[in-house]
């Protein structure tokens, strides 16, 4: 597959500072993709200088100007989405299918939407006596993963470029050939030279060099809560602005009244896409205790349509297969029942992890507290709607979560969760709404004018 062996800094593909190099690997046949250059600080301190010195020019762009290279960027993905989706499959082992919808057409949505509202943002305001200024805060170290590797990416670097920031990115090391096809349409989208720069590189190497370097103005990260609390720490010592997007354990609670089997159905799917590999996955099925057999039957149903190989892909690489497993080896030794799936890899070359869906769940086990972060689903049994939300609540996470029943009902529990999103009996994604957790889900929104506002610090004109 087709890889860049240089860096995108100042505008151009330049070579990296050493000759080290990180195989991509195909996750689904375990052979090697393509090579990108491993990043090191030398690389990471000559795309922030790029950064810095393209800073003025761009902050000083109008915003109309700024949209309409947005605009031109949504076009020039939506025009390469089958090369993108082609890439993602490689890559991450998506479905072409989910690749194609999800992968590929998401970020045409949120790249269109940072369009409209780079054009339509009140980047100035008036407080009574006072002009205040939304000014950009300068450039941005973003750090992405790789389970939705464009959109990751395009969920951080839009917003950065509307408010008129620039950017150095260090992508995952597993999914880097899409981050050098997001660099390809900025370039062919004509950002001037210098605004959005690439490193691929290790973890902790090149993302631990971008997150330290001094003249980075905001950190963004998206990843596990481990590498997010150093980061945050980093941060915190520099005292600079720092965004994180980190684990979750999202519960799906059904309450009396609900469409079970539709409750169940969409819960199961929610966790099989993408094989697990979702921050926002419902992994926590919350079912009264007068449902729960019913409950358990239908996931088994549902589940079994998710052959490994056909509609559930593999997951990203040996490292997460074989975490995902220890899980479900975890879940069967704490006594949680086995209804559909196991810990035993259903094909012989890939990186799959069968479909799993544990029942007799109790709320303290691990696989009920830890984010697992692959196509593994916990039912547990409640009591009443207070021990439902002391079990929704009742872990470190809170990034999302659904809630299934009458409406007023629903709404209603979904006020007393202490989480960032909850959809109400099968809400639609929303890519306009805020993104991002309670607790050590994270800190910080993403998506839509709250993600915007991420990147813009305040000044105040008294008058
Ligand atoms: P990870 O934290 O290992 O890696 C994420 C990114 O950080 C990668 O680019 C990696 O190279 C980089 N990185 C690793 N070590 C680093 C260091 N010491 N300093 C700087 N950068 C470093 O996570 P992962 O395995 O790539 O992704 C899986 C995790 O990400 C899961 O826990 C998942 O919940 C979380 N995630 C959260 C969201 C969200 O929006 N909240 C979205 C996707 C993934």
């Amino acid at each position: 597959m087709k890889a860049h062996d240089g860096m995108y800094i100042g505008g151009t593909w330049r070579p990296a500072a050493t000759a080290d190099t990180i195989a991509v690997v195909n996750p689904a046949d375990e052979q090697v993709l393509a090579h990108v250059p491993a990043g090191t600080a030398d690389d990471v301190d000559a795309a922030v200088r790029a950064a810095r010195a393209a800073f003025p020019g761009w902050a000083a762009t109008p915003p109309a100007d700024r949209a309409a290279r947005l605009a031109t960027l949504r076009d020039v993905l939506a025009a390469r989405q089958g090369e993108i989706a082609e890439t993602v499959t490689a890559e991450l082992g998506a479905p072409p299918k989910l690749a194609g919808t999800v992968h590929a057409g998401l970020p045409v949505l949120v790249a269109g939407s940072y369009a409209e509202l780079a054009a339509t943002y009140a980047f100035e305001e008036k407080v009574g006596n006072s002009t205040v200024l939304h000014e950009p805060i300068g450039v941005v170290g973003a750090i992405t993963p790789w389970n939705y590797p464009l959109h990751q990416i395009v969920a951080k670097v839009a917003p950065a470029l509307a408010a008129g920031c620039t950017v150095v990115l260090k992508p995952a090391e597993d999914t880097p050939l899409t981050a050098q096809l997001f660099a390809e349409a900025l370039d062919e989208a004509g950002l001037p030279a210098g605004v959005f720069n690439l490193v691929t590189g290790l973890g902790p190497v090149a993302g631990q060099a971008l997150a330290e370097h001094p003249d980075v103005d905001l950190v963004s990260f998206t990843g596990s809560t481990a590498v997010g609390r150093r980061i945050g720490a980093t941060a915190g010592g520099a005292v600079k602005r720092v965004a994180l997007e980190l684990g979750g354990k999202s519960a799906n609670v059904i309450l009396p009244g609900a469409d079970l089997a539709r409750a169940v159905a969409v819960g199961i799917a929610n966790v099989m896409s993408n094989s697990g590999q979702t921050c926002s996955a419902w992994t926590r099925m919350l079912v009264h205790t007068d449902q729960y057999d019913e409950a358990v039957a239908l996931a088994a149903e549902a589940v079994a349509k998710y052959t490994p190989g056909d509609r559930l892909g593999p997951l990203v690489n040996a490292r997460q297969q074989q975490r995902v497993r220890g899980y479900i080896e975890q879940g069967v030794a704490e006594g949680a029942r086995l209804v559909a799936g196991g810990p035993e890899a259903p094909r012989e070359t890939g990186y799959y992890v069968a479909p799993t869906v544990f029942a007799d769940v109790t709320a303290e086990m691990t696989i009920a507290q830890e984010e697992i972060f692959g196509p593994v689903v916990s039912i547990l049994r409640y009591e009443d709607e207070d021990d439902a939300l002391r079990i929704a609540n009742g872990t470190v996470y809170g990034l999302a979560g659904a809630v299934w029943g009458p409406q007023d009902e629903a709404v209603a529990f979904a006020r007393r969760m202490d989480t960032g999103q909850v959809d109400i009996n099968g809400g639609r994604f929303n890519p306009l709404a805020p993104f991002g957790g309670y607790k050590q889900s994270g800190v910080g929104r993403e998506l839509g004018s709250h993600g915007l506002a991420e990147y813009l610090h305040t000044k105040s004109l008294q008058f």
